[in-house]
């Protein structure tokens, strides 16, 4: 029999305290505090905002690059660079082309990678200071706690959501309660917002059940990263310069950066597509060695590492936008496909969908009709924000690529002149993991023992840079990584494809042994730092990422 559950009922139920999520709830306490001031009617209380959020701490999951375009966080919160964790504004900015010995310098950054009137920031400091605003307004902020299942409406004339179900605590790892067994919650809310963050498990649910697609499949990249403290006069404060070239060979989409922080800080990193062809290809192997190329060495060498992490990020854009609004509900950030991938920002459009969210439902909940016609109106003030001018300009930019670095700066280039058209539009994708090619092999495991170990000092293997992501998670809960079909990894996924989530999971989960069935799959499901690359990468789409217990996960201080 199911367990009991306490009921809660809050106006506005949102799941994921990122910045899309932080924004609506801050935006729409302040749209409530003006609305109150005003004495006009219904009564609406930021009280009845409710924000999940499944980490230990506001923050702890959050990880980008980060450059901060802060066109949104001037909108949310005018005097923001008064108070605001901004660690440095850019002061320089360059793009270099790697080979594996050398690098030149672009003569001329290319505008999108300008940064200008930037700010470098830690997206962890960034998000866990809007926390604080957003807890002072009075918004009730749930940590520790993530939404395992959707609640749907299917009241009549209505077809969409109705809040969530939060995770059960304090079950074992074959399913049964331990003694701090607590069962989950009930939330119900008039409008429930989905701002997880790319590939979340809830979205993911919702577009697949209520077939909400958008024209193209999501794309991702994985954005691999480390925190430095370095020597002192290494790189200046604010410099920041983009790489293209080795090691990802052409056919490769994506490239490296290095960013100079405060205090001899470095943020440096590398995000691939997750569309290549070589199933046995590494992108954390590929990060390391990025580290040993000659300018990032030279920056590196007698320095520290801090903090380590992985997250994939939506390249798709205007045209892998899922319907972001139903009844009761709708998705925003990065959840909702609104990165510009070719800045690399997805920040100020996350903060901006929020606000644009908060408004529509402020409306809606004023009025009283919560409904998909209501909320339509999420879509209509997106279409008329600069959020839709900046991402239509760049709509077909990913998609250029898909023939590899050089044709697609070819093709970016047409579209740059044509406001984002083109020679194609809409230019079509296909969703990553199709782009695999078969290895046809016997059914041997790939032999691991020659894998890239790393020197300890400059480079490092997954599991030294676990350890420094603070992931933990208790081991005794059921696995959060569900594999659909696990006969698939051990029979056709051997002979076919050689396991490449033993390869794309950059915090070393997945692990192919023998027992005297022959090959099977083994998980160290503790070990994951929630980047979702393996629900997104699988070939044959069978690894189902849901959420562990809340709390569980990485600690990205200062990512
Ligand atoms: Fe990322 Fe999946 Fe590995 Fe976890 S198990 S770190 S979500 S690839």
């Amino acid at each position: 029999m199911p367990p009991e559950r306490e009921q809660l009922e809050a106006d506005v139920l949102i799941i994921g305290a990122g910045p899309a999520g932080l924004a609506c709830a801050l935006h729409l306490a302040n749209l409530i505090e003006q609305h109150t001031q005003a004495s006009k009617s219904p009564a609406l209380s930021a009280e009845n905002i409710y924000v999940l959020e499944k980490a230990r701490e506001i923050g702890a999951h959050q990880l980008s690059g980060a450059i901060m375009d802060a066109r949104g966080l001037r909108e949310l919160v005018p005097d923001f660079e008064k108070t605001a964790p901004l660690d440095t504004p850019v002061t320089g900015d360059a793009a270099y082309y790697f080979t594996e010995n050398d690098s030149w310098k672009l003569p001329i950054t290319p505008p999108p990678l300008q940064n200008h009137g930037n700010y470098v920031v830690s997206l962890n400091k960034l998000v866990k200071w809007l926390g604080g605003l957003v807890e002072k307004k009075g918004v009730n902020l749930f940590t520790q706690f993530a939404g395992r299942n959707l609640l749907y409406d299917k009241a009549a004339g209505r077809n969409g959501i109705a809040g969530v179900l939060t995770e059960d605590k304090g079950v074992d790892k074959n399913g049964k309660p331990k003694d701090n067994f607590t069962p989950g919650y009930e939330l119900r809310a008039k409008v429930t917002v989905l701002a997880e963050g790319p590939r979340g498990s809830l979205t993911k649910e919702l577009v697949n059940n209520l077939k909400l697609d958008g024209l193209n499949p999501q794309v991702y990249g994985i954005g691999i990263k480390e925190l430095w403290d370095v020597q002192p006069g290494r790189i200046d404060t604010g410099y920041v310069a983009h790489t293209l070239g080795w090691p990802l060979s052409s056919d490769l989409y994506g490239g490296g950066w290095v960013y100079g922080l405060r205090d001899n800080r470095v943020s440096l990193g590398m995000v691939v597509a997750l569309e290549y062809h070589d199933p046995l290809f590494d992108p954390h192997e590929a990060f390391q060695k990025f580290k040993t190329h000659p300018f990032v060495k030279k920056i590196l060498e007698g320095g520290k590492l801090v903090r380590y992490g992985a997250k994939t990020v939506p390249y798709g854009g205007w045209y892998s936008m899922p319907r972001s609004y139903m009844d009761g509900g709708l998705i925003i950030g990065d959840s909702a496909s609104l990165l510009n991938s070719q800045r690399l920002k997805g920040i100020h459009t996350a903060i901006k969908s929020g606000m644009l969210a908060a408004e529509t439902i402020y409306e809606a909940l004023c009025s009283g009709d919560t409904s998909e016609k209501a909320l339509s109106a999420y879509k209509t003030k997106l279409e008329n924000s600069w959020i839709k001018k900046e991402l239509w300009e760049v709509r077909n930019f990913h998609q250029a690529f898909h023939g590899g670095l050089w044709t697609g700066l070819a093709k970016s280039g047409i579209q740059f002149i044509t406001g984002g058209r083109g020679l194609v539009d809409p230019m079509h994708s296909e969703a990553g993991y199709k782009e695999y090619e078969k290895l046809n092999r016997d059914r041997t495991l790939v032999d691991q023992s020659t894998r890239f170990r790393g020197d300890g000092k400059l480079t490092f293997d997954r599991l030294t840079d676990v350890y420094h992501s603070g992931t933990r998670h208790d081991e005794d809960q059921p696995c959060h990584l569900i594999v659909l079909e696990p006969n698939i990894c051990g029979d056709r996924c051997v002979r076919e494809y050689g396991n490449p989530c033993q390869y794309f999971c950059p915090a070393a989960v997945y692990e192919m042994v023998t027992d005297k069935d022959g090959p099977k799959l083994k998980i160290s499901a503790a070990n994951c730092v929630h980047c979702k690359t393996c629900d997104i990468a699988d070939p044959y789409q069978i690894i189902n990422w849901v959420p562990p217990e809340g709390g569980g996960g990485p600690n990205y201080e200062g990512m």
